[in-house]
């Protein structure tokens, strides 16, 4: 089990204003990470981590926006915070939104210009294998589900692509993904992101 600097398991925060938050509750705590939903700003107290899960983007902006976590998140995550963002997780983050609907108003942290529902309507969903760097093994079965387009990757490490754009990203101690490693058995992403929490930072 990963532990944080206080030995302890890490505690991981999974924002839980909608979408498919239950499923990374499951895979955290598979993986050794002890886990808190997070609906108010209080929440956010004492997290070594937080994720964002994939659902509906405006959906979970303005819901964030109404009980106030849209400011304290923002603040947590520039100061630090470890962070997984998944599919519209990592639209919340994005500095660019294409497509977005016309008032939608994220984090705006992640350096990336993304386009909502950018793999094409009618291809609502389907699973490829990745080659997900520093992660030996086999490949990762990447479940995109009405995904994120990475347009434009500006001061990010790229880790993941898929027929020639980015899927997988990460900016400091953000890791997002295009896909949903939740919505597989493969709990390595999951493990890297609690290693990347324990590895300590701000709180
Ligand atoms: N298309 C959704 C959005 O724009 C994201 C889909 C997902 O998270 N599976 O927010």
């Amino acid at each position: 089990m990963n532990k944080s600097p206080k030995g302890r398991a890490p505690l991981i925060g999974v924002l839980a204003m909608q979408g498919a938050f239950v499923e990374h509750l499951r895979a955290l705590e598979a993986a050794g990470a002890k886990t808190r939903l997070v609906r108010t700003r209080e929440d956010i107290e004492g997290l070594d981590g937080i994720v964002i899960p994939g659902g509906e983007s405006t959906t979970m902006t303005m819901l964030m926006e109404r009980v106030g976590l849209l400011g304290p998140l923002r603040e947590a995550i520039a100061g630090g915070l470890a962070t997984l963002a998944t599919c519209a997780g990592m639209i919340v983050l994005a500095k660019d939104i294409t497509d977005g609907m016309a008032d939608q108003q994220g984090l705006g942290l992640l350096d990336v210009r993304v386009r909502r529902n950018g793999y094409g309507r009618q291809v609502d969903s389907f699973e490829v294998p990745l080659r997900i760097e520093g992660m030996n093994g086999h490949e990762f079965p990447g479940v995109f589900i009405r995904s994120p387009l990475v347009e434009r990757a500006g001061r990010v490490d790229v880790v993941a692509t898929y027929d020639g754009h980015p899927v997988a990203v990460r900016q400091d101690r953000i890791l997002a993904l295009c896909f949903h490693p939740e919505l597989t058995d493969d709990l390595r992403l999951h493990r890297e992101f609690i290693r990347m929490a324990a590895s300590g930072g701000p709180r």
